[in-house]
């Protein structure tokens, strides 16, 4: 029976390099890389990069053809983990989204041509991308409804429609669009992937629209999610990426290993959040004693201690999952693991904002920015309710109602049951009294 809690030593070893080079290279730069630009971000981590590439640490999460590693999820999670407590670290890594799961597509379902011009590239961090699914006037939560149009003219397609929310567009050199390509094919069936060029005519990056994370109006910056007319997009036969119609199956690969990776950054993110919970608590004194004696505080400590750890477990079992048994097999444990670990990471860093008052809101601690970061993850990646639905439904198959309508539990029923089983044994019993 094999069943195991350890990291190999040799990982180990890799993960503590990761936890040093993280803190000590990279937390420092996060209050100022807005500062620095995304190119003066870049040159600050350039070196850093190139120790990532000597530890063959590097672009991890691809196949060792492709320069990753090959690695697995479980490791790759416990990597996430790690990187996941910065929002730049990542970029030292050359796993940052949506740069990485973009790469897995092309890496996947790209010709040798495609691979050529986007992926090595992509890789080399020469290109950047974005994946272009979401539209302002459908649901994204039920893709089967998109409308987004390409349209076969000559050798090419015809792209034409309008996106939102397609994160990194306005600094993009391509985007990876998903489109109906045949409205009559069963719903699963209808879209493809195309490549597209930024600076494709047609192509109108519009905006970076302003959200909670960014609420302030930008254009061009990192992490903005743009919205995007495609007016007549013309492009060739060799845009197209993956078979005619592949589009969901082709999202659907990218989308299961993707969960676990955020998963795992989010409790990256929930743990440095509960780090300063617990510091503020040592030293804040109200109304006679520090906020660590206070049984509200030690329920929101142990609570989140709870949850983080069952969260954790939760993912990295599903990341075993996938790892021994495939996506498929883990993609109950994935929805469970989405919408559970959104919400751990959510009320975790509420309540060490709410430990840290007035503080905790402001600006003068990251508090605030990791609360708005938590709020979209219940969004992103299929809103909450679509995975608890998801995983009840799965659940829920494996039941049935009982044959005569009387709940399989049903006391007096299963009561009368047991006298007639046990007829002879209450009979001799109640005759010795
Ligand atoms: C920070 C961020 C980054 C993003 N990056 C990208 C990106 O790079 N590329 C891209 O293409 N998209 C991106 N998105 C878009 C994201 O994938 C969509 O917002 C998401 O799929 C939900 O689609 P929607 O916004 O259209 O909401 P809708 O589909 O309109 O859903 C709205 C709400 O309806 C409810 N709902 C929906 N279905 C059900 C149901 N079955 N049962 C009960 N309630 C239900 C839920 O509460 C849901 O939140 C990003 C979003 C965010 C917030």
């Amino acid at each position: 029976m094999s069943w195991d809690f350890e990291t190999e030593p040799e990982f180990q070893e890799q993960l503590d390099w990761m936890r040093d080079l993280v803190r000590e290279e990279i937390w420092p730069l996060e209050s100022i890389w807005h500062e620095l630009g995304l190119d003066g971000l870049m040159r600050a981590l350039a070196p850093l990069q190139e120790q990532v590439k000597e530890r063959g640490l590097w672009a991890a999460h691809l196949p060792p053809e492709l320069g990753g590693q090959g690695m697995g999820q479980v490791r790759l999670g416990l990597m996430h983990e790690i990187l996941g407590t910065s929002p730049i670290a990542p970029l030292a890594f050359g796993n940052a989204a949506p740069d990485s799961g973009n790469s897995e597509i092309l890496a996947m379902a790209g010709t040798e041509e495609q691979k050529e011009r986007w992926l090595h590239p992509l890789l080399a961090g020469d290109l950047r991308s974005a994946f272009s699914m979401t539209e302002p006037h459908t649901p994204g939560s039920d893709p089967t409804q998109l409308a987004t149009r390409a349209e076969r003219e000559g050798d090419g397609w015809i792209i034409q429609g309008r996106k939102w929310f397609s994160s990194n567009a306005s600094i993009a050199d391509f985007l990876i669009v998903m489109a109906v390509t045949n409205p009559e094919a069963r719903p699963s069936q209808r879209a493809s992937m195309f490549i597209v060029p930024t600076d494709t005519p047609g192509v109108e990056i519009l905006r970076d629209v302003p959200t909670m994370e960014h609420p302030a109006e930008q254009f061009g910056s990192y992490g903005g999610h743009a919205e995007i007319a495609y007016e007549g997009v013309r492009v060739g036969e060799e845009a197209l990426l993956g078979a005619e119609g592949e589009g969901f199956i082709l999202a659907q690969h990218r989308l299961v290993p993707g969960r676990i990776h955020h998963c795992m950054r989010w409790l990256g993110v929930a743990r440095r959040a509960f780090d300063m919970m617990c510091e503020r608590a040592t030293y804040r004194h109200a109304h006679g004693s520090v906020l660590a004696q206070k049984q509200s505080v030690q329920n929101w400590v142990a609570d989140s201690a709870a949850e983080m750890q069952a969260a954790r477990l939760m993912t990295l079992h599903a990341a075993w999952t996938m790892d021994t048994q495939g996506a498929s097999a883990a993609r109950t444990q994935v929805a469970l693991i989405k919408f559970y670990g959104a919400k751990v990471l959510h009320d975790v860093v509420d309540r060490a904002l709410q430990v840290h008052g007035s503080l905790g809101y402001s600006t003068d601690l990251p508090l605030e920015q990791m609360y708005r970061f938590a709020r979209a993850a219940r969004i992103y990646d299929g809103p909450d309710e679509v995975h608890r639905q998801s995983v009840a439904r799965h659940i829920l198959a494996g039941y049935e109602p009982p044959a005569d309508g009387v709940p399989s539990e049903h006391l007096p029923t299963r009561r009368a049951q047991a006298r007639e089983r046990f007829a002879e044994l209450l009979e001799a019993v109640t005759a010795n009294d």
